[in-house]
């Protein structure tokens, strides 16, 4: 298999770096994304054969096809880890069909019940295997502290991923007051000899200014790299390690439907996808783009819609946007960061046009793309928005048509399909298991308003109750064994820091045994 080279969407590289230095690098010098210099093309035959083989294999398979620097047998070895037991489901992310033309692609079966674990359970372990092998070919490549603010769902995903990774640690922020009972039990409770938990006195933005500013301070950075030989790292949506096994899925998807009869082979496919930062649904576009017949990709926002009214316009316009709380807090997001990605390969690939639009952003908080982006934008995506009271809706209409519970996220994407779809079937991303946001499963399925308070003796349960609550109300019983186990296991993490930069810092040092 040919070796593949990774350009950025900037223009800045001026040498293409193999798969393994992109990984480890994650965001490309001058702020650009990674990627590959060309992209692979599986014929219906492959896709089809690809039904035979575990998920694993599968997965493999599409690594290879992309040109991996990493031998074959070190590939199967990772992804056999990655995609094994850790996951409840031997079909990893198994689909549930509600009728003849409307699947689930359940994403939640991981070790944290939320789709990030598709990902993150896949790139750690990409990780530490690049850092060996560019230390092999005699690169001076540091140890890392993976450092992340998360408002719940991608620090607890984070954490799994990374735990006992050799060469890597990590440590999670989260706002003290700003998650739920379960998402703060799942962090404080995290096992491994490698990772730390803080609370911080703050909102999550608070968290996100705070290790923003820690990545700029210079001197620290500087005194973790002399004291410990440690560099800081976010390993976020846009490392391309954390892209490529979102192709995976779909393609996989495909062929499963097609092994299960419920497509024809070569019959085109509409997915939908509840999007936040872009990363999932840029994935159905390269799996479509390599060869899977997918049709439209469906964008589904929630309140914050800068993604559907810039789908809708050609035009990307943060300037006078409110960031809105809504029950699917995982897409609360202003900045797209992973468009960016999508607008390069749909433009032509030029660097310089989307440098324009990034400085626009920034500068002015906005920017327009061309007629011909626009257009090519258009016959891939089509976009809607949900409102709030809208989605607990629908969780509920759902239910009472198909005995089937949504999760806040995953419903924002069956309300858009239901909107926009047309003759082709559907294949729409379940991106969390309901049990991780039981609080508005609850308000869906009394009637209750989004933001109104849960009733005293309902608001008195732990998360861990009001699920058990809500699966004898449904009679749905598959709460995940992670979700269930909670409320019996030790907190382990229950340091509270202050916000500043100074004080995460020095939280950080001690993490890593440096200094006094
Ligand atoms: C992260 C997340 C999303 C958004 O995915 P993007 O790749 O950022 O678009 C949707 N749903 C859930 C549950 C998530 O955790």
């Amino acid at each position: 298999m040919t070796q593949v080279f990774y350009i950025d969407t900037r223009g800045h590289c001026t040498e293409p770096v193999p798969f393994t230095e992109a990984l480890v690098q994650g965001l490309a010098p001058g702020g650009g994304l990674f990627v590959p210099v060309s992209l692979p093309h599986l014929n219906l035959d492959e896709i089809a054969a690809l039904a035979k083989l575990p998920y694993a294999a599968r997965a493999a398979a599409i690594y290879q096809a992309f040109g991996v620097d990493l031998e074959p047998e070190a590939v199967d070895g990772l992804m056999a880890q990655a995609y094994g037991s850790n996951f409840d489901d031997p079909d990893i992310c198994p689909i549930t069909s509600l009728d003849a033309n409307t699947h689930v692609l359940e994403l939640w079966h991981g070790p944290t019940s939320a789709f990030k674990d598709m990902a993150l359970q896949c790139l750690p372990r990409f990780f530490s295997a690049s850092t060996r092998q560019l230390r092999a070919r005699g690169l001076p490549v540091p140890e890392f502290c993976v450092l992340v603010a998360t408002s719940g769902d991608t620090g607890k995903a984070a954490l799994e991923g990374f735990k006992d990774m050799p060469g890597v640690s990590i440590g999670v922020l989260f706002p003290q007051d700003g998650v739920s009972d379960i998402q703060y039990k799942q962090m404080a409770t995290q096992s491994g000899s490698n990772v730390m938990v803080w609370g911080v006195e703050g909102n999550f933005d608070d968290c996100q200014t705070g290790v923003k500013a820690v990545f700029a301070d210079r001197a620290f950075n500087e005194r973790l790299e002399r004291e410990a030989n440690v560099a800081l790292t976010s390993a976020n949506s846009i490392n391309w390690g954390r892209l490529l096994p979102q192709v995976v899925y779909y393609v996989s998807s495909y062929a499963s439907l097609v092994a299960q009869g419920k497509i024809a082979c070569g019959e085109a496919i509409d997915v939908c996808v509840p999007t936040g930062n872009f990363g999932n649904i840029l994935a159905a576009w390269y799996a479509k783009r390599i060869g899977t017949p997918l049709d439209m990709l469906m964008c589904a926002s929630n309140e914050n819609r800068v993604l559907t009214d810039f789908i809708n316009t050609g035009r990307y316009d943060i300037s006078q946007r409110q960031f809105l709380l809504t029950p699917s807090p995982s897409m609360d997001i202003l900045v797209s960061s992973n468009l960016e990605r999508q607008l390069f390969e749909l433009n032509g690939r030029d660097a310089m046009a989307i440098r324009t639009w990034m400085e626009d952003l920034r500068d002015g908080g906005q920017f327009r793309v061309d007629v011909d982006t626009f257009a090519a934008l258009r016959r891939h995506f089509v976009a809607d928005s949900v409102s709030n009271a809208d989605c607990l809706a629908t969780i509920r209409q759902a239910f009472e048509k198909h005995r089937y519970l949504l999760d806040p996220h995953t419903a924002v994407a069956y309300r858009v399909a239901e909107r926009l779809r047309g003759q082709n079937p559907v294949l729409i991303a379940a991106t969390a298991h309901w049990a991780k946001f039981g609080d508005s499963v609850y308000r869906a399925l009394h009637g209750m308003e989004p933001n109104e308070s849960l009733p005293e003796n309902i608001r008195s349960l732990s998360g861990c109750g009001l699920n058990r609550l809500i699966s004898t109300e449904t009679q749905c019983y598959n709460i995940p064994q992670g979700l269930a186990r909670l409320d019996g296991l030790d907190l382990r993490f229950t340091d509270v820091i202050k916000k500043p930069a100074e004080s995460i810092e020095e939280a950080v040092l001690q993490f890593l045994g440096i200094g006094g």
